[in-house]
């Protein structure tokens, strides 16, 4: 033992008196970056979640990990609206806006196509690794560079940029696109695919860990909690009738039986913490093959943990089932820390945390608690819109879609039967502002005449472009969600979809944390900083100087 530590001593004094010299005298030296940075996006994560289950986060765990040596940026807010998972992992990654790169939303109602545009689609290309559609995609509607296609433009495509995530988008998008492969999951093969737009064909470590079968050996553990479940005092008792019913209307609580889905129903491990696990093996095999943060060229591993959107979805902020993914999502990012340590090793790579968007509680439960909250029928709204349109004006369906809290006239119809737009316009809003779920409705383009609270109006006008957007936004009040009498949702302004956690850890990082206001969309632009790269190119965000050393 004594001998060990002995040489281990002299090694270092050597090392030491090696190195001291070298830095001095050389004329050369070489940009110092991190062997790799692993952009880790936790889908609905609200900044409260950070400390909500606090005390239940291990030690060896990955929150209190990147907590206490990393840095963390207590006030990020998201500066636009909707805050919905396209926008969301589009904004991190590029710095930017959907005024600036065009994802306006998951999906939005595209007004030359005259038809509703998926965000990742991509008819141009074909899928890799299965037979289904779930691969007919590609980044080609994002208008703007990522920090991924920065540092392959910087390092003269020496760089490799890997993007995984459960959702097509949550991969697609952070990646970029010069990456070097998006991998997202096929929910009805339970495969992981790509698509031609990166490759012709999955790499042999992908197709083994497709043969693998993962999510059938996941299901089989089904979901119990991770702990007693009288532990879970941050929650309401389980089963209530304002939950979600995912696995079934038969299904009844913890512990989740999952093993009637083996062999055939691959979408379910999403809304279970399962997701995070398969998600974070899948990062694990794609860092071990493609041996990223092992050559003289920095690496990029975006990964994003969908199931936390999909729980949160069916059973909200309230819930075990909540609680017991963070918990759980805990220890994979303890796992995955680990995974990094011995693969790149500690102190070579730079990780940030975040999320793209939060989430509102489940007004069902607001409600029994006595707060206000309501959910709001979009659906039914059109309906009425269009209803009152048709006895005035004798013509059909005059509101096209009603996407992302805004109202899209159908300009077409409007022009060739001639109609007055200002007058339908006025009808809208009218009926609009009279909605018992609605604060506030005005025309986009006349929004700087409209009283409105100024970080609202910066928010909104930073979600508008023009070809992909409405002509009347509508405002629900806060608490207020789009959605039925069960689950919850995120898409507004309000604090609890916008404010998320941001927090740095690793090569580069100081240790400590921030109170001023940061932005989403200042991220790609501290990393371009941190790299000494260019920003991406629709990147209106500012470096944060604080976190770098
Ligand atoms: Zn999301
Ligand atoms: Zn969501």
């Amino acid at each position: 033992m004594q001998k060990t530590l002995f040489s281990l001593l002299c090694g270092l004094t050597i090392i030491t008196a090696n190195a001291q010299p070298k830095k001095a005298v050389s004329k050369n030296p070489t940009i110092e970056r991190p062997k790799l940075v692993v952009g880790i996006v936790v889908d609905q994560m609200r900044w409260d979640f950070l400390y909500r289950y606090y005390d239940q986060y291990k030690p060896d765990g990955g929150f209190k990990r990147l907590l206490g040596e990393g840095f963390t940026c207590e006030n990020t807010m998201i500066p636009y609206a909707p805050t919905i998972t396209a926008c969301g992992h589009t904004c991190a990654y590029t710095g930017s806006v959907p005024n600036v790169h065009g994802i306006t939303g998951n999906a939005w109602w595209d007004s030359k196509k005259m038809r509703s545009v998926y965000c990742s689609e991509d008819n141009e290309v074909e899928t890799v690794g299965s037979n289904t559609a779930a691969g007919k995609m590609s980044p080609k509607n994002m208008l703007v560079t990522t920090i991924g296609d920065e540092l392959r433009l910087a390092t003269n495509f020496k760089s490799k940029v890997i993007g995984v995530a459960i959702k097509d988008r949550g991969a697609i998008l952070p990646a970029g696109h010069s990456a070097n492969a998006a991998y997202w999951y096929d929910n009805k093969t339970g495969n992981w695919i790509s698509s031609t737009w990166y490759m012709q064909q999955l790499p042999k470590w992908v197709q083994d860990f497709n043969n693998k079968k993962v999510t059938d050996s996941l299901y089989k553990l089904g979901w119990s909690t991770l702990y007693p479940i009288d532990q879970y005092t941050q929650s309401t008792s389980d089963e209530q009738a304002y939950e979600g019913k995912p696995f079934g209307s038969n299904a009844k609580g913890f512990p989740y039986d999952l093993s009637s889905f083996i062999g055939k129903n691959y979408n379910s491990i999403s809304t279970t913490p399962h997701g995070n696990t398969l998600t974070m093996l899948m990062a694990s095999a794609a860092l071990e093959a493609e041996e990223l943060g092992k050559d003289a060229a920095t690496d990029f591993l975006a990964v994003s943990f969908s199931s936390p959107d999909y729980v949160g979805h069916s059973f909200g902020p309230n819930s075990i089932e909540v609680q017991d993914t963070y918990l759980r999502l805990d220890q994979t990012l303890g796992a995955f820390l680990n995974k990094l340590d011995q693969q790149v090793g500690k102190g070579n790579y730079t990780i940030f945390l975040t999320a793209d968007h939060g989430v509102a509680h489940v007004p069902g439960f607001m409600k029994a608690n006595k707060l206000p909250a309501e959910p709001f029928d979009d659906v039914a709204l059109m309906k009425q819109l269009n209803a009152s349109l048709k006895e005035k004006f004798s013509t059909d369906s005059l509101v096209v879609s009603m996407y992302n809290y805004q109202v899209h006239l159908n300009h077409k119809k409007i022009r060739s039967a001639q109609l007055d737009e200002e007058a339908i316009t006025s009808i809208i809003i009218n009926q609009l502002r009279m909605h018992e779920q609605i604060s506030h409705a005005f025309t986009l383009m006349e929004m700087d005449e409209y009283p409105l609270n100024a970080t609202i109006r910066e928010r909104i006008k930073n979600g508008y472009y023009p070809m992909r957007s409405g002509d009347i936004q509508f405002i629900l009040k806060p608490g207020y969600i789009d959605g039925g009498n069960t689950g919850t949702t995120h898409g507004l302004w309000n604090p609890y979809d916008s404010h998320i956690p941001l927090v740095w850890y690793g090569w580069g990082i100081k240790q400590g944390k921030l109170n001023r206001e940061t932005y989403m969309t200042d991220i790609a632009p501290t990393l371009a900083a941190l790299l000494r790269i260019q920003m991406p190119n629709g990147a209106v965000g500012h470096a944060i100087p604080e976190v770098m050393k």
